[in-house]
């Protein structure tokens, strides 16, 4: 039998006035996940947080934690570890009593003295021998690591992180990603992660759930997320991608499968189904990533013109008009002026049939 969710949501709604900041909202998080929140701006993320973390309480819905409702249990005694963008390290205190301030309302687990849980805390975010040093003297990185650790000090069941990574620079967060999927790897302990980035929701998470409007649009692996978009939102908002729509004019048999001709415009593109059922008439949402244009001729070849290119190193983000529609290109030899580029039917997901 599979084990009960660590964390749940159970078709949780939480409103301020007029404004439904998380919708009917029903998520289940397992035991040891690294599991992601990802969404624009202001679709409900850090709502659904702080309703993990007992700050908020729920318009209508349950959260659960281990199976048991957490209605009612404060912050302080739900187990959690919770870390916000700002680091909000206290300046007064070193590195080290930062730290043991963590422990203010527990024991250490583990029957060991504070002071090594400290020490211990502070190797485990790769901070051994800071602990004397005032947290202004430490980098961004440094002090979010510092945060972490208090946040672990402890030893919660669950770790909340709400866009912990947001005031560092690209380098530096790329770093501390790494950092911090090693950690909770390491720890094995199950975490809810905040983000706005979706190349940093990806490569973070176990799973990922992208959010629109207070409520998840999909759950999944990064990879299921990438590569099988479930709606247009979904396709366009994670990776480079190119999204169309057009009416299902035919269906055909090939040596690479079921394939849907459809028609955009006056244009007709073959679009693989994988498995999806289709009939003429059906208007079909497809994506094509970047990545899987490429210049020259091929069974769905369109005749765009290039409007603009970004070098981005290996490869080249060239930009493309299609009949008035933006396509975009990554390849490493970017064409200029008029471009025939194509892609195999097999290439393009099916988003959406209606
Ligand atoms: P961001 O990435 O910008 O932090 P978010 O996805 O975390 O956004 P939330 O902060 O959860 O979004 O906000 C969701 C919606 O609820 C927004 O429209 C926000 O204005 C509203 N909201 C959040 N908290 C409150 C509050 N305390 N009072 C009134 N409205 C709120």
């Amino acid at each position: 039998m599979a084990s009960e969710p660590a964390v749940e949501l159970d078709g949780v709604t939480r409103r301020y006035g007029e404004t439904t900041a998380v919708s009917a909202l029903s998520l289940s998080v397992r035991e040891g996940e690294f599991f992601t929140l990802v969404g624009p701006s202001g679709c409900g993320k850090t709502t659904t947080l702080r309703l993990l973390a007992g700050f908020e309480t729920p318009t209508t819905g349950t959260v659960r934690f281990g199976g048991q409702s957490v209605a009612g249990v404060p912050p302080e005694s739900r187990d959690v570890g919770v870390v916000f963008q700002s680091y909000a390290l206290f300046p007064h205190m070193t590195v080290g009593e930062n730290v043991a301030y963590g422990l203010n309302f527990a024991d250490p687990p583990g029957g060991v003295g504070r002071d090594k849980r400290v020490r211990d805390l502070l190797e485990l975010v790769d901070l051994g021998g800071m602990a004397d040093r005032d947290p202004d003297t430490l980098s961004g990185g440094q002090q979010q690591r510092v945060a972490i650790a208090r946040a672990l000090a402890p030893g919660p069941e669950v770790l909340l992180l709400d866009e912990p990574m947001s005031a560092l620079d690209a380098k530096l967060r790329e770093r501390l990603r790494v950092q911090v999927r090693e950690l909770q790897q390491e720890l094995g302990i199950t975490t809810v992660y905040v983000t706005h980035d979706q190349e940093e929701a990806l490569a973070i998470s176990d799973r990922v759930a992208v959010m629109r409007d207070g409520t998840p649009e999909q759950v999944g692996s990064p990879r299921e997320i990438y590569r099988r978009p479930a709606t247009p939102f979904v396709a366009d908002f994670i990776g480079d991608n190119n999204v169309l729509s057009g009416t299902v004019t035919d269906l055909r048999e090939t040596a690479a499968g079921r394939v849907a001709d459809v028609a955009i415009g006056e244009e007709r593109l073959a679009v693989g189904l994988d498995g999806r059922t289709a009939a003429r008439g059906d208007e079909l949402t497809f994506c094509v990533r970047p990545e899987r244009l490429a210049v020259g001729d091929g069974e769905n070849a369109l005749s765009a013109t290039v409007t603009s290119a970004e070098f981005l190193g290996e490869t080249t983000r060239v930009h493309l008009d299609w009949h008035g529609r933006q396509l975009r290109l990554r390849t490493r030899s970017p064409p200029t002026g008029t471009a025939t580029v194509a892609f195999e039917p097999a290439d393009a997901h099916v988003v959406t049939i209606r």
